[in-house]
């Protein structure tokens, strides 16, 4: 019953059915009281006639008193009412005011009395009307009234004639039986009607699940139409929207994938080429052995680094609805972080300045903003020049904590900034993987600060220096990130 077909071929067989029926019963029903209406009116009709004749003719006065210069009058109005008793299939019975019933064209009543409500009445002038569907008979009463030249007028007597509904019920028997089969027919009309116009109707959402069904099994790719209707078109963009975002997807794994294994593979043939060249020697000088084993060594760490990386974003990745959040202090977490890394400054002599204007106390993922304020320290002083400078700013509004990471550095290029964020990327890629980059980084740092829905915006000048800011809610919104 949840078919959408079989809604509409049930609403389209009631629809189609249901009035038919109504009507044909109608139509028996009101022919049924016509006919009778009809056939009453018509024996009212000739009972009136012969009403007029029995009172011309002083029937019931003289009915009693019967003589024999009458008796020809009265044997043709009993020869009339015996016509129409039979013509009718019926019965009248003459009844005087007394309620003797004077004459009974059944002969079995007369000289009894007959008194019912429909006499009494009768005699008050009315004339009464009954009809028995169920014994199919119609009663009726009709006063036989004399006026006088003057207008006045008298009951004579009342005539109370049944006849009967046979020839109506018959006519009716024959009608309801042309009704049924014309109903039968109609309904079978309607349902195969029903079964082939709902099929029509559904039709373009067969087409468009057919076209999914493809699209699920492998066999195409391709965007589908679901032409036929609106609503089916809407579904097809809807889906089609689903399916470019599950390809850009899978098309985005697959790089990732591509990009992952050449970033795994450059260290362990550095590792092959130096391992075959030492081995491809017979008498390697100590010098050049240990040379040549610091070197894959680093290569090692290398390898390492860049497991640690991905480890770390796809974490990342997998935690957006686990934030860990905590109130923290963001001055000390600074500090602590710049004191791990002033000893790679100091290599290279940089200058690690930390300005504070205010205390900074937020509800941020400890380890995830520590993550995000190493990356963008490291980098400042990776990127640097010899004796240069990194200046780390906190800030904050009553919404917002900003830090930012100013340096003397190498700067970005601009058509090199848009890509920044993306994984693996870097400008230089020999510089970057001289000093120890993966490439992650940055990619890292941005999930890390959407997931706290913060922004980072850079500005750069090759040549002068980079600087990085970031921008983070005081207070975090957990149905915020869950919605993303
Ligand atoms: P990496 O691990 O290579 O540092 P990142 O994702 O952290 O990867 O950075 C991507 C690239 O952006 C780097 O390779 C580098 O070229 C550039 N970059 C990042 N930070 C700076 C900076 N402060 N100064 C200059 N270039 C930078």
């Amino acid at each position: 019953m949840r078919s959408l077909r079989a809604r509409i071929f049930l609403i389209l067989l009631l629809v189609g059915s249901v009035p038919s029926i109504i009507m044909e019963a109608s139509i028996v029903n009101t022919y049924e009281s016509e006919a009778v209406e009809l056939r009453a009116q018509s024996v009212r009709n000739q009972l009136m006639v012969i009403a007029n004749h029995l009172v011309a003719n002083d029937f019931l006065s003289d009915y009693n008193a019967y003589s024999p210069n009458k008796k020809e009058s009265h044997e043709i109005i009993e020869a009339e009412l015996d016509m129409l008793a039979s013509l009718y299939e019926g019965r009248v019975m003459i009844i005087e005011p007394n309620f003797k019933v004077a004459l009974d064209t059944y002969s079995i009543s007369e000289g009894r009395t007959m008194i019912s409500d429909e006499v009494i009445s009768c005699f008050k002038g009315d004339n009464t009307y009954l009809y028995d569907s169920e014994h199919g008979y119609i009663e009726m009463t009709t006063p036989i009234v004399d006026t006088t030249d003057d207008g006045d007028s008298t009951i004579q007597g009342v005539m109370l004639t049944s006849i009967s509904n046979s020839t109506i019920q018959s006519t009716i028997k024959v009608l309801n039986n042309i009704a049924i089969a014309i109903e039968i027919l109609t309904v079978i009309l309607v349902i195969i009607f029903a079964f082939f116009i709902s099929g029509l109707l559904t039709q373009p959402f067969q087409k468009i699940t057919n076209e999914i069904a493809e699209v699920r099994a492998g066999y195409s790719n391709k965007p589908i139409s679901g032409k036929g209707y609106t609503e089916t078109v809407k579904i097809a963009d809807a889906f089609n929207q689903v399916l470019a975002r599950m390809k850009a997807l899978d098309d985005s794994r697959e790089e990732f994938v591509a990009n992952v294994s050449h970033e795994l593979k450059t260290p362990m043939t550095s590792i092959k080429v130096l391992a075959d060249s030492l081995m491809a020697q017979p008498d390697v000088p100590a010098e050049l052995y240990r040379e040549f084993m610091e070197d894959i060594a680093s290569e090692v760490d290398r390898e390492n680094r860049i497991i640690t990386d991905l480890l770390a974003m796809v974490k990342m990745d997998r935690t957006k609805a686990d934030m860990n959040i905590t109130t923290v202090n963001i001055n000390e977490l600074t500090e602590m972080i710049l004191k791990r890394l002033r000893p790679l400054a100091r290599k290279k002599d940089i200058e690690v300045v930390l300005n504070e204007s205010r205390e900074i106390i937020a509800d941020v993922d400890e380890v995830k903003i520590s993550l995000v304020l190493s990356n963008l320290v490291e980098n400042a002083i990776k990127y640097n020049k010899e004796h240069g400078w990194v200046h780390v700013t906190l800030d904050a509004d009553h919404q917002f904590f900003t830090v930012s990471v100013e340096d003397s550095g190498i700067g970005i290029p601009e058509d090199s900034l848009p890509h920044i964020y993306e994984r693996f990327y870097r400008v230089d890629k020999s510089h970057s993987r001289e000093i120890g980059g993966t490439g992650l980084g940055l990619a890292i740092t941005r999930n890390a600060i959407l997931l706290h829905r913060g922004s980072v915006t850079v500005t750069s000048e090759p040549g002068v220096g980079s600087n990085f800011t970031i921008k983070i809610p005081l207070t975090y919104v957990r149905n915020a990130v869950a919605d993303k």
